[in-house]
């Protein structure tokens, strides 16, 4: 592991940390000791979709294994320019259920704003690694646009932050797009979808959790980890910011082939959570995105291992394993998987 010290984290602000996240793979080989070649491979990978990591989450990297879960989950790989039948650009149908430019609106009752393109991190099975953020985001003179539209909509109860990651967005400007949302009475629930809580801990800032506990709005945050050692202290610490003002706290994983396609890592992860205060919510299958079919499990797999977790761990601590198919009305369960011909 690198000592935190090293990497100067606990004394800077969470936007110098996210202006300092690495970008450079001769500079991830040589921080994690790891072989040259690595940064040679990841050289030919980077084109479309940068290398990004920030140093919390390095510093959780094992140095000098090249199999380390979480290094896994962020190197590039030469694999990533192969080519695969099925594996598209746009897997889960997102401009098919774009209303206005960064607005999606797939299910009943709520709706997902595209809030900003940027990420602290760049995990490379991402499902939106090629998604047009500068034309179908609603960031901008397209917020108002999107807002408008949901508030003539009296169904949409729920509104999901999304991106990109919507924790990139400083706290002023969450504060306006929230004041914004509490202005249009039909809506009850914010919901947040943020890896930065895992990989950027230090954004879980007081000033948040506040400005979610005053808000009239139901506060959701559903954070992103897929592997207990994304679960460090510091997480843990500033987990604890939101935990204290009862902000409703859940986890989504993605199923990723050789980094948590482990029972015991996926029981493990649970425990971490729940520890930390968070509820397992969904397991997600690998949405199939060109460029990450190496991540790719086949189905019964995902099964057998959902099963097995189902044996081991009392219900409120198993995450619904689901895949979305896009133009679907909601996730499809593990059932409708097990009867599905595709693997
Ligand atoms: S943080 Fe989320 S949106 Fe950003 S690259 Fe990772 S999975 Fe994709």
């Amino acid at each position: 592991m690198i000592p935190l010290s090293s990497t100067k984290v606990q004394t800077i602000s969470w936007q110098q940390q996210l202006a300092q996240a690495l970008t450079d793979p001769l500079e991830l080989v040589e921080t994690l000791e790891l072989p040259q070649n690595l940064a040679h491979e990841a050289l030919t990978a980077i084109d479309s979709f940068p290398l990004r990591v920030t140093r919390d989450y390095l510093s959780c990297i094992h140095k000098g294994d090249i199999n380390d879960p979480l290094l896994r989950q962020i190197l590039p790989v030469a694999a990533e320019n192969q080519q695969q039948q099925g594996f598209v650009y746009d897997p889960v149908g997102d401009m098919n259920a774009s209303r206005v430019p960064g607005l999606i609106h797939k299910y009943h009752g709520r709706v997902l704003l595209i809030t900003t393109p940027a990420c602290a991190i760049h995990c490379r099975y991402c499902f939106r690694r090629h998604y047009p953020y500068q034309e179908s985001s609603a960031h901008r003179e397209n917020l108002d646009q999107a807002l408008d539209l949901i508030a003539t909509d009296k169904t949409i109860h729920e509104i999901i932050l999304s991106g990109g990651d919507p924790l990139t967005l400083s706290d002023d400007r969450l504060k306006t797009l929230i004041a914004k949302i509490e202005a249009i009475e039909h809506i009850s629930t914010l919901r947040i979808h943020s890896r930065l809580p895992v990989i950027l801990p230090d954004r879980i800032t007081a000033t948040l959790a506040e400005m979610l506990d005053r808000s009239r709005l139901n506060a959701v945050v559903v954070i992103h980890c897929n592997h207990p050692n994304e679960l460090s202290s510091k997480v843990h610490d500033r987990l604890a910011r939101l935990r204290e003002k009862n902000i409703t706290l859940l986890n989504q994983s993605v199923l990723l082939n050789n980094i948590n396609t482990s029972a015991n890592v996926l029981i493990k992860l649970s425990h971490k959570l729940f520890t930390a205060g968070v509820l397992p919510y969904y397991l997600h299958t690998l949405d199939p995105v060109a460029g990450a079919s190496h991540f790719h499990i086949d189905d019964q797999t995902a099964i057998n291992l959902h099963k097995t977790v189902c044996e081991k761990l009392p219900g409120y601590l198993v995450p619904k394993l689901v895949r979305e198919i896009a133009g679907l009305p909601f996730k499809q369960d593990a059932r409708l998987l097990e009867n599905s011909s595709e693997n």
